[in-house]
């Protein structure tokens, strides 16, 4: 049976044009600072983002961790979005290696309103741990998918700066997001001090992501980097699929954004699913499957039976994600085996 496998974007293959990058990279002990390959995609991903300086990782997680590390000390605050995947997916990540206090927000699609940010910046006192940080996050994952403009960004960055607190960007899909904005990926980078973003996903890679920020910023979180365990040696094999991830991949996302708008509209057409697809404007779509009376989780388990793979996101909700290896018939395919799951649930 064919798998069309919608469960994220991170289940992307690394394309041919990378194994063979990957085969032929030059490398060097990145530890030692000499691995061409690696220094290679830093400059270029810091360029793309606008930032003097980017730092090779192994993941979105040490990514966003290595950057709280950086930016607070223990026993600080962390101001971030109820639902963030920092906040959310991160395994406690903020408390156990950053030694942060979370206080979260609950945002509209990911926008945290300014005065409520303002309000969460403590104000000195003896009793008060300091505000260290405020964390964004665009895309939004939870969210599904939405997008933060640069004047949003932008009016939540500006609190946290005029109180001299820092802001960190959770931009794993931000790619996703200035391509549904039809903008340079600048404009979203621009208000905030660090950048964290996926190769792993909708780019293609087969691991890492990046760091970004200032010299200063990316030289200490170098060093956190390699307190957890992740400094690397020939990183350069996987560097070498990272470039190709940036100068080949970020052209294509539009076609995912695309798929995603052509399966969301035709799930708000099969009764029993309920989804707005006009409030998913990238590659991650969120289907509620209140009215059919089932979980979600049953509704996966459904789905996998004729070889659709979905998560759910919440005991009434299941998300899809399309990414570069679901074509566009396989999208078609896919609406009509979600079509026969929901009319064998009783009475649909
Ligand atoms: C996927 C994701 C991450 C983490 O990436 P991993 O590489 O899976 O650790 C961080 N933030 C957001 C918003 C994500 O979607």
């Amino acid at each position: 049976m064919e798998v069309i496998d919608l469960r994220s974007d991170t289940v992307t293959k690394p394309t041919d044009e990378m194994r063979k990058a990957m085969a032929a990279a030059e490398v060097g002990d990145d530890v030692y600072g000499e691995d061409p390959t690696v220094r290679k995609l830093e400059t270029i991903a810091a360029e793309m983002v606008g930032k003097e300086a980017a730092l090779f990782v192994t993941s979105g997680t040490m990514g966003n961790q290595v950057a709280a590390m950086t930016h607070l000390a223990r026993g600080e605050e962390v101001i971030l979005e109820a639902e963030s995947h920092m906040f959310y997916y991160e395994v406690g990540g903020l408390a156990l290696l950053a030694g942060a206090q979370t206080r979260t927000i609950q945002g509209e699609k990911g926008f945290m309103p300014p005065e409520l940010i303002a309000q969460a910046i403590r104000e000195e006192n003896i009793h008060f741990p300091r505000t260290g940080l405020l964390c964004l996050e665009n895309t939004h994952n939870r969210a599904g998918g939405t997008v933060l403009t640069p004047e949003q960004i932008s009016a939540m960055a500006q609190v946290a700066h005029d109180r001299g607190i820092p802001v960190h960007l959770d931009g794993a899909r931000i790619f996703n997001a200035a391509t549904a904005l039809g903008i340079d990926v600048r404009e979203l980078t621009a208000p905030v001090d660090s950048v964290m973003f996926c190769l792993s996903k909708g780019l293609g890679a087969p691991v890492g992501s990046m760091l970004a920020g200032r010299k200063e910023f990316i030289e200490k979180a170098r060093k956190n980097r390699k307190v957890l365990g992740g400094g690397l040696r020939q990183a350069g094999i996987l560097a070498a699929a990272g470039i190709i991830a940036l100068e080949k991949m970020v052209g294509r996302l539009a076609e995912d954004h695309y798929r995603a708008r052509l399966l969301a509209e035709n799930l708000a057409n099969i009764p029993g699913l309920t989804i707005d697809p006009a409030a998913f404007p990238t590659n991650i779509l969120i289907c509620s499957v209140a009215k059919l009376g089932i979980s979600a989780q049953h509704f996966s388990t459904l789905l996998a039976r004729h070889g659709i793979l979905a998560n759910p996101t919440s005991p009434t909700e299941i998300r899809f994600v399309t990414h570069k290896d679901v074509t566009e018939d396989q999208i078609k395919r896919a609406i009509n085996n979600i079509n026969q799951v929901v009319k064998g649930v009783n009475h649909f």
